[in-house]
């Protein structure tokens, strides 16, 4: 039998290589974005990640059971206390990035197989402070707090399942490429280098991080190291 996999933010830049990975190692994918992906075995097409939404998920999706669930959703906005859109880009960072870590990690509650693994997408930059981003930064700490959250024995996820957060420094994506067209992409990290970690971590439980793990993700020369914070 197939393992199956969440993918949420399945449509973005991380999430759908992941999808692409997993999907010809031959599990069975589920991705849940805001518009659709023709990859996965299952897409739903959600209009926000509040409850109403990830109800909807929960009811459709409720005779799967997962082994793996990755929020890769997320975006970037910067904005300090004196920029004019200050409240919002918080809320835009909010939105994007902490909601749709809430959402996944309710859907964990409902979704995940015992013996599971839960992956969030924090950032490493949010590991300091973050005055020219403050919507950024305290989106991804919640979301770090929500990884250590859930790896208490208490939280609600199924025994024996494992909740990390991975940090990029920063990714190889199309939109990186095209507001930094100077930088030297050696030192960014593919996004197919964290989709091929994600699935060691999936298909093999003893490679995996300690559960509430954070790993850093950063690449130099070309070549990516993964880092317990
Ligand atoms: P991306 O913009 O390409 O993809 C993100 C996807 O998330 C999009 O498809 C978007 O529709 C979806 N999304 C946003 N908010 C959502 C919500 N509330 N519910 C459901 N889906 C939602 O981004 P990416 O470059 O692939 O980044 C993936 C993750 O990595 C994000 O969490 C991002 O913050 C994080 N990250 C990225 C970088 C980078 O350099 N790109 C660096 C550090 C961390």
């Amino acid at each position: 039998m197939s393992k199956n996999i969440l993918v949420f933010g399945g449509s973005g830049a991380l999430g759908a290589e992941i999808v692409n990975f997993f999907t010809t190692k031959g599990w069975s994918t589920v991705a849940i974005d805001f518009r659709a992906n023709t990859v996965a075995n299952k897409s739903i097409v959600i209009t926000n990640s509040g409850e109403t939404e990830m109800v909807r998920v929960a009811t459709e999706l409720n005779a799967t059971k997962f082994d793996s669930i990755i929020c890769a959703a997320g975006g970037w906005t910067g904005g300090s206390i004196t920029s004019e859109d200050y409240f919002k880009s918080v809320q835009k960072m909010l939105d994007m990035n902490l909601s749709s870590a809430i959402g996944t990690a309710y859907l964990s509650g409902k979704l995940l197989s015992p013996g599971g693994l839960v992956v969030f997408t924090g950032a490493n930059s949010a590991l300091v402070p973050t005055p020219g981003m403050i919507g950024y930064g305290v989106s991804k700490v919640a979301t770090h707090q929500i990884v250590k959250s859930l790896a208490q024995a208490d939280s609600g996820l199924p025994a024996n399942s494992l909740s990390i957060g991975i940090l990029p420094v920063i990714l190889d994506t199309p939109s990186n490429r095209a507001g930094m067209p100077d930088s030297n992409f050696d030192n960014w990290t593919p996004v197919s280098d964290v989709a091929s970690k994600l699935f060691e971590w999936s298909s093999d439980s003893t490679t995996r991080p300690a559960n509430g793990s954070l790993v850093t993700i950063e690449t130099k020369n070309k070549a990516t190291t993964f880092t317990l914070v």
